[in-house]
């Protein structure tokens, strides 16, 4: 997972606060201290971390103070009355300073701003920059390979002609990935090799054009200068910039220079897979209000995460990622139709059921690459991804032990079936059968609450995709 570490602590912190008794200053500074330590381990700026600290305090003690029969907004009340009814008071000091803590770290690496969208039906052009060495080229293809999964027909356009064998990898990662590509061997000006690669595709009408530019040049100036005459050439939708994570926070200084020549929209932070020092870089551009938009977590053409705040701090604190990993499933229905073709059509309806999750479970564990994908399932905490691919793989396998001890009905229900319920119909608990179907497979009745919630996460997002516009229409909203 994306900075595993640092998620090890964060989580390690909270889980730590939570076992306390109660939730005085003390408490809440140990907890503080403890992020704030992760935060700079990972190369958060020290202005940014020290910022985070003050706010989570000044939330934390703004909402509180009703505790204390002061007079606060409705709102804060109301969550605080909400959280009374569900637990102890202390429980519900704890939820205030968590949501704050959650908050803090989504503003933190949230730069507030859109980045542009590729849509199907237009020729989307995009352009990317950065140094030699940051990912660039192979970042390229990942991009295209991307949209391409998504029914968005990409193709590539290598303008990169100051580093020799550049035009070489390219075509080779592109034919790999059966994606088309334009370059040359001969034309020297990059320029007019994007001018022409471009215009080609323009005119068969590829939705989404990549152009790969040089990284390097003699002089920084000239390789300013190019970078702004192929953005005049080809004039594209959207300039992404490609940038090493293990530069930490001096990625604002970087990212800035750049922004000053090629005005981009967007940034791509690549080797998160390496590097601790990731938490600097990510939080250095979105201090600088650019959207990141992917994340590149290793060599192969898939290791490309989509990054948005919410789901990233999510998954850092063992949360999940429930849209992600619907996107991911929708991957590989894509990939391998003739296995998956059923789950299309369930999600476009807006059914699942256990055994569609069991299903999934199953296809994720021959996916290879468990540890990453794991983490987008809610209630795989960082610390335990930290084993890597074995301990993923462990936790999987009991889960589906858990689906192995269900009754048929019960596997093709949505989960509800064990529940009790009272009068109102409000679920009040586990039933008996929840507790035979743990003690049948071999775990705990907290595994099989687990997976459960999952099985109605997911439901609940079919629902609301197949509910509204269906499945397709909505995962291609999300691209
Ligand atoms: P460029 O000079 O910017 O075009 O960079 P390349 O695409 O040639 O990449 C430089 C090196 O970084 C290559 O060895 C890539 O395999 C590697 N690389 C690119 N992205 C990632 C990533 O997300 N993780 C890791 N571990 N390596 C990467």
């Amino acid at each position: 997972m994306v900075l595993a570490d640092l998620g090890a602590r964060l989580n390690g912190a909270l889980s730590q606060f939570s076992k306390s008794s109660s939730v005085d200053d003390a408490a809440i500074d140990a907890l503080l201290k403890e992020l704030c330590s992760a935060l700079l381990e990972s190369d958060v700026n020290v202005k940014l971390v020290s910022q985070l600290r003050a706010r989570v305090k000044a939330k934390v003690s703004a909402a509180l103070k009703p505790w204390d029969g002061q007079v606060n907004t409705s709102q804060v009340k109301k969550s605080l009355e909400d959280a009374e009814k569900a637990g102890g008071r202390e429980a519900n000091k704890k939820n205030v300073v968590q949501k704050a803590v959650y908050d803090e770290l989504v503003a933190l690496v949230d730069p507030g701003t859109e980045p542009y969208k590729p849509v199907k039906g237009k020729v989307n052009v995009i352009m990317a920059v950065g140094i030699q060495g940051a990912g660039k080229t192979t970042t390229c293809t990942k991009l295209a390979v991307h949209y391409q999964r998504r029914g968005l027909r990409s193709c590539l356009v290598c303008a990169d002609t100051f580093r020799a064998g550049a035009f070489d990898q390219l075509k080779q990662n592109a034919t790999k990935a059966k994606i088309p590509f334009y370059g040359s061997y001969t034309e020297t000006d990059p320029v007019a090799i994007a001018a022409l690669g471009v215009e080609k595709f323009r005119k068969e009408r590829f939705d989404v054009i990549i152009v790969d530019t040089s990284g390097r040049h003699k002089q920084e100036s000239e390789l300013f200068e190019e970078m702004v005459a192929i953005g005049a050439a080809v004039k594209p939708d959207m300039t992404v910039m490609v940038l090493d994570a293990s530069i930490g926070q001096a990625a604002e200084g970087q990212s800035k220079a750049f922004k000053e020549s090629s005005d981009f929209g967007a940034i791509i932070v690549t080797k998160l897979d390496g590097h601790a020092k990731g938490g600097g870089a990510i939080s250095a551009v979105a201090a600088t209000k650019t959207p990141i938009i992917f994340l590149g977590t290793g060599e192969h053409l898939n290791d490309l995460e989509k990054f948005a705040p919410q789901p990233f701090v999510s998954k850092l604190l063992g949360m999940g990622d429930i849209q992600g990993l619907m996107e991911h499933m929708q991957d590989m229905a894509m990939a391998n139709p003739d296995r998956q073709k059923d789950l299309a059509k369930k999600l476009e309806q807006g059914k699942f059921s256990i055994r569609d999750w069991r299903e999934q479970l199953s296809n994720i564990m021959s996916m290879g690459s468990l540890s990453k994908i794991a983490s987008m399932i809610p209630g795989m905490p960082a610390g335990m991804m930290e084993g890597g691919e074995d301990e993923a793989a462990g936790k999987l396998k009991r889960m589906i032990f858990i689906t192995d001890a269900m009754r048929q009905d019960e596997l093709d229900s949505d989960g509800l079936i064990f529940f009790s319920f009272d009068k109102e119909g409000n679920p009040v608990g586990l039933n008996r059968r929840a507790r035979r179907v743990a003690k049948g497979s071999g775990t705990s009745v907290r595994e099989v609450e687990e997976l459960l919630a999952q099985a109605r996460m997911m439901a609940g997002m079919a629902r609301q995709a197949g509910g509204q516009n269906g499945w397709m229409t909505a995962m291609n909203k999300m691209q």
